[in-house]
């Protein structure tokens, strides 16, 4: 019976891992293994309670129907977190590697691929990272990752050092910021080291310079990163770069660097889009586990918008404020206790019943249309429209807006609101659209 269930279950997965994205198989549902089948229940080990939720959230209702179809009746999947702690989710990385002084580095164990969440706004940067961590020097020589503050870059750049470390500690990977290269180097003019100084800098196998629109205008420290730079590129030995904006763009860069960083692999990283700011602070709540409630959360996701280390950060206030003032985590804690982060623009109470008659009233499609099962192009798209808006404007959760929309749960929501967003930011016409709207509503 036991490897009926397994062979049942790897049947499952096979199946659905050929709708799904490899990392996001490999991430959520290699780690499970179905357990025993009572009744019509079919008990899945999963690693732990995060794995759990996230699981149940995205892919089982569709694995229950794969199951079923394989099994023949009906089946339901119930996930047994084997660990009540969510750290095993993160895999150990060694702080410190190698036992010579020259060669310590450290890279922060947290910053790992594992714990770095992939989405539109990331993935190009993730995918080269990872590969450039598989094959350091032998892929793309310089990979040069650039974005916004608190996007991500340092987080990549270590995880590319950790992963390579885990893999091989014969290497010497170093990390810098460009700042902290600088004083060493200026330490050393001082104290007529300089030579052992680029002596070190030339072992390394990786070498990763954090944050470099820090050598703008600064001649004398761009010489000594070409001079290492090319010793380095010469030997085949990985380089991987960070910096606020792309090459091109740093001002006062000598050209012969903006060409050297240029000739590898140039990734950006976007601001997170909703679906990934939700999945960060998720990421995040769970691995300290900590609770919050979802509709909390989308508020988060959705007034913080530009920056990852803010996100992380008003999770932190919030759970500090509704401890010291003993409140409940709810959505007016949170708008208390956020509102100088946020950017909230609510100006009056408005009800959902409002913002239906209005759209009702702009588009003319019948309000029944709307709250039917009718999946017509057009009225799907009003009926986004109108989740977009109660979404702005009141105060009503993600589950409440479903029931006003006669929807089967917030999820459908939250994609709907993805859609539209998505909506304003290519298409102009539709953006001035919905902008008109949310004046006719009182909005600013
Ligand atoms: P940058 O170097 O671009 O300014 P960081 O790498 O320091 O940004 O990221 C800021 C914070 O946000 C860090 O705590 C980091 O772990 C977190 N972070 C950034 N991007 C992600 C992501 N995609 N998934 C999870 N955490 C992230
Ligand atoms: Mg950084």
């Amino acid at each position: 019976m036991g490897k009926n269930i397994d062979k049942i279950w790897d049947d499952t997965l096979n199946i659905i891992k050929k709708e799904l994205k490899e990392y996001t198989f490999s991430t959520w549902l290699l780690p499970t293994k179905a357990s025993s089948l009572k009744e019509n229940i079919l008990y899945i080990d999963v690693p732990n309670p995060f794995f759990a939720d996230w699981i149940s959230e995205h892919f089982l209702d569709r694995l229950e129907e794969i199951s079923t179809d394989l099994f023949n009746i009906d089946i339901k999947i119930k996930l047994l977190p084997i660990s009540e702690n969510t750290d095993t989710f993160i895999k150990y990385i060694p702080e410190i590697v190698d036992s010579k002084p020259e060669n310590i580095s450290v890279f922060l164990q947290r910053y790992t691929f594992d714990s770095f969440v992939v989405g539109n706004s990331n993935q190009f940067a993730y995918a080269g990272s990872t590969a450039v961590a598989e094959n350091p020097g032998k892929t793309y020589n310089p990979l040069f990752i650039y974005g916004g503050v608190g996007l991500g870059k340092t987080h990549l750049a270590q995880a590319i050092g950790n992963y390579i470390l885990l893999k091989n500690t014969k290497y010497k990977v170093y990390y810098t910021p460009a700042e902290k290269f600088m004083n060493d180097l200026v330490t050393a003019f001082q104290t007529n080291t300089t030579i052992a100084l680029k002596k070190r800098y030339r072992q390394y196998h990786i070498l990763i310079l954090d944050d470099i629109q820090f050598l703008s205008g600064k001649e004398r420290l761009q010489e000594e990163v070409f001079h290492t730079f090319n010793a380095l590129y010469n030997s085949h030995r990985q380089l991987v770069l960070t910096s606020d904006k792309p090459p091109r763009e740093i001002r006062n860069l000598e050209e012969r660097l903006v060409s050297r960083f240029q000739s590898g692999l140039i990734v950006d990283i976007q601001p997170p889009d909703l679906v990934t700011r939700i999945a960060i602070l998720k990421n995040k709540i769970e691995k300290e586990n900590l609770f919050i409630p979802e509709d909390v959360l989308f508020f988060i996701a959705e007034n913080i918008t530009s920056n990852i280390r803010e996100l992380e950060s008003s999770i932190i206030k919030l759970l500090a404020f509704a401890s010291l003032t003993k409140a409940k985590i709810d959505l007016k804690t949170a708008e208390i206790a956020l509102k100088p982060l946020l950017n909230i623009k609510k100006v009056h109470i408005i009800s959902f019943d409002e913002i239906l008659n209005f759209v009702i009233n702009e588009t003319k499609i019948n309000k029944n249309l709307l709250l039917s099962q009718s999946r017509i192009e057009n009225i799907s798209i009003t009926r986004q429209i109108i989740m977009y808006l109660s979404r702005k404007l009141t105060n009503l959760s993600l589950k409440e807006i479903a029931i006003n929309l006669n929807r089967k749960d917030h999820t459908t929501v939250i994609s709907g609101i993805k859609k539209i967003e998505l909506l304003i930011m290519n298409d102009e016409d539709f953006k001035n659209k919905i902008n008109t709207y949310l004046s006719g509503l009182g909005y600013e």
